[in-house]
C-alpha cells in the first residue's frame, strides 16, 4: 500500500490531524492498534461491562477541542453537562466542601465557596495561598523551568501554605488531577494546568460527558475523517517504522508494508518511544525524550444498585487512595442505576494488585469518605495505564518532552507527550495533532 501520510494512534491527537488533513484534501490512514478510536479518551465494553479510560472533565478554556468537534459535526453542548461545583471529602470533615469553579457561569457558587467552606479552610488558610499563587504565577511566566525542579508540597511550603490549605486544596487540585502524590508532582505541572484559564478565566467551568468519550466525542471525528476521504483502520497495529537513508518512509503493518511521504506517530508515551528506539535510540534530537520517564495511571469503575452520591459532580477525596470521582449515572452511563468512576492515587500501589484487592482497599476508603458502596456493587472494572504519561516528577522532565516536528525527514509527533501549552491533556492532544498537521501542510 502506498499513501500521502500515515498517522499512527488514533486518540485525540491522531483524529485532531487526520481531521486537519484530510479536510486539506491530503491522503491520509490512520491505523490504530486497539479495536475503538479515542485511545486515552476511549469508552469501551470490556468483557461485559461498558467502561472508559478514565473518568474525564471538558475544562472551559478550551479552544482547539470544541473547534476540532464542531468541524466533525458534534456540537459541546450535546456532550457536555456542565458542573459549576466540585467537592472536596475527607475523613476528618463530615460535611464536604464545595468549591465554585465558574467564575462567569456561576459567581455567587464561587463567591460562596470562598467565604464558606470554613470547616475545612479558616480564613487563614485560604490567606496563606495568596503568596503562593502570587509567586507561582510570576515564575510560572518569567522562569518557568525553575519550577519543574521543586515539588507543589515544597513551593506550598516554602511561601508559609498552611498545613490545611496544602490537605484539603492544593492536594485536590494536583493529585487529584494527576494522581501523583503532592511531594512528587512538579509545581510547573500544577501551575501550568490552570494557566490558559488566567486569561480566559470569563469560559472556566467544566463539564462531564453525556455518553462513552469514543460514542460521543471520538468516533464522529474518525466518521468525519472518512466523509473527508481518509481512512481509519482499528484493530491494525504499527509494528515498526520504515526507514531508508536517515529519512522516514513509512510503517510495517503486521504483514504489509505501508509506505508514505509523512508517518505520523501519535500514540502514546511509551509506545512512541517503543517505536522510535531501534531507529533513534544515538540521535542527539531524539535522546533526552527516549529518556524522559513514563508514569502510570489506574482507574476502578464501579456499577451499582443506586447512586452513590446525590449529584454526578467531580469530587476529591484527599488523605484516601480516591484522588478523584464521580457518581456517573446521571451524565455519562445513564444504563445502570449508580455508577462510580474514580482514579487512585499512588497508582504505582494498585498497578499490579489483583482487582478484587483493589475493590476491597477502595470500598474500605469510599467509607471514610461516608460513602457505604460494599453491598450495592453489581459489578466493576479495573483499568490501568501502565506508561502511558511523562512523569510529572519534579526533576526537569519538562525539557526533556520533544516538539512535534523532528528532524528526520518524513516523521513527526504528535499526543499529550510532544511540547504544547496544555500538558497531558485533551486540548494538549488536540493541539499537538493540529500542529503536527500544519508543519505538513507547510511543507516543513
Ligand atoms: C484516567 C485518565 C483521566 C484523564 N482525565 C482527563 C481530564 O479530565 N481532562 C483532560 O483534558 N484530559 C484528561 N486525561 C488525559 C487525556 O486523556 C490525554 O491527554 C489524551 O487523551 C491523550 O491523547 P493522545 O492522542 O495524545 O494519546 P492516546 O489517547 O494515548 O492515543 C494514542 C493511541 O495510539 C494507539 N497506539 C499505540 N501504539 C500503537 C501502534 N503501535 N499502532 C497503532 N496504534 C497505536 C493507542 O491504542 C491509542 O489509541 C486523562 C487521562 C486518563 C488516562
Amino acid at each position: 500500500m502506498k499513501t500521502d501520510v500515515v498517522i499512527i494512534g488514533a486518540g485525540l491527537a491522531g483524529l485532531s490531524c487526520g481531521l486537519e488533513l484530510a479536510e486539506k484534501g491530503r491522503d491520509v490512514v490512520l491505523f490504530e492498534a486497539r479495536d475503538w478510536v479515542g485511545g486515552r479518551t476511549a469508552s469501551w465494553d470490556e468483557n461485559g461491562m461498558l467502561v472508559e479510560s478514565g473518568f474525564h472533565r471538558y475544562i472551559g478554556y478550551y479552544q482547539a477541542l470544541p473547534h476540532v468537534l464542531a468541524r466533525a459535526g458534534v456540537q459541546l453542548n450535546d456532550i457536555i453537562w456542565w458542573e459549576e461545583r466540585v467537592e472536596i471529602r475527607t475523613p476528618q470533615h463530615e460535611e464536604p466542601g464545595l468549591f465554585g469553579i465558574a467564575p462567569v457561569h456561576g459567581p455567587l457558587k464561587m463567591i460562596a465557596s470562598l467565604i464558606g467552606n470554613n470547616h475545612l479552610l479558616s480564613p487563614l488558610d485560604k490567606a496563606s495561598l495568596i503568596p503562593f499563587f502570587v509567586a507561582g504565577y510570576t515564575d510560572f511566566f518569567l522562569n518557568p523551568n525553575k519550577l519543574d525542579y521543586i515539588s507543589v508540597y515544597d513551593y506550598a511550603k516554602k511561601y508559609g501554605v498552611r498545613r490545611a490549605a496544602i490537605d484539603y486544596l492544593l492536594v485536590p487540585f494536583s493529585t487529584g488531577l494527576f494522581f501523583r502524590p503532592v511531594k512528587d508532582y512538579s509545581a510547573l505541572a500544577f501551575f501550568g494546568l490552570f494557566a490558559p484559564g488566567l486569561t480566559r478565566f470569563y469560559k472556566m467551568r467544566i463539564g462531564a460527558f453525556l455518553g462513552g468519550m469514543t460514542e460521543v466525542m471520538c468516533a464522529p471525528i474518525a466518521r468525519a475523517i472518512e466523509r473527508r476521504g481518509g481512512k481509519v483502520y482499528t484493530g491494525t497495529p504499527v509494528q515498526r517504522l520504515l526507514a531508508e537513508n536517515g529519512q522516514v518512509v513509512g510503517v510495517m503493518l503486521k504483514d504489509e508494508a505501508v509506505r508514505a511521504n509523512q508517518v505520523v506517530l501519535a500514540t502514546s508515551m511509551d509506545k512512541a518511544q517503543q517505536l522510535l528506539k531501534p531507529l533513534f535510540s544515538e540521535h542527539r534530537w531524539f535522546k533526552p525524550f527516549l529518556n524522559l520517564p513514563t508514569m502510570p495511571a489506574v482507574t476502578i469503575q464501579i456499577d451499582l444498585d443506586r447512586p452513590a452520591l446525590p449529584t454526578d459532580r467531580t469530587t476529591f477525596g484527599p488523605g484516601t487512595c480516591l484522588a478523584s470521582f464521580s457518581e456517573q449515572s446521571r451524565t455519562t452511563f445513564k444504563h445502570v442505576p449508580g455508577r462510580l468512576s474514580i482514579i487512585l492515587t499512588p497508582p504505582e500501589r494498585f498497578l499490579n494488585m489483583r482487582p478484587e484487592e483493589v475493590l476491597a482497599t477502595v470500598v474500605q476508603d469510599a467509607k471514610k469518605l461516608g460513602m457505604d458502596i460494599k453491598p450495592h456493587i453489581r459489578d466493576f472494572r479495573v483499568i490501568s495505564h501502565h506508561a502511558d504519561f511523562y512523569s510529572f516528577s519534579p526533576t526537569g522532565y519538562h525539557q526533556q518532552r520533544p516538539g512535534q516536528q523532528t528532524p528526520v525527514q518524513g516523521l513527526k509527533l504528535a499526543g499529550d507527550y510532544t511540547k504544547q501549552p496544555y500538558f497531558a491533556t485533551m486540548e494538549g492532544a488536540v493541539v499537538s495533532g493540529l500542529d503536527a498537521a500544519k508543519a505538513i501542510l507547510e511543507g516543513r
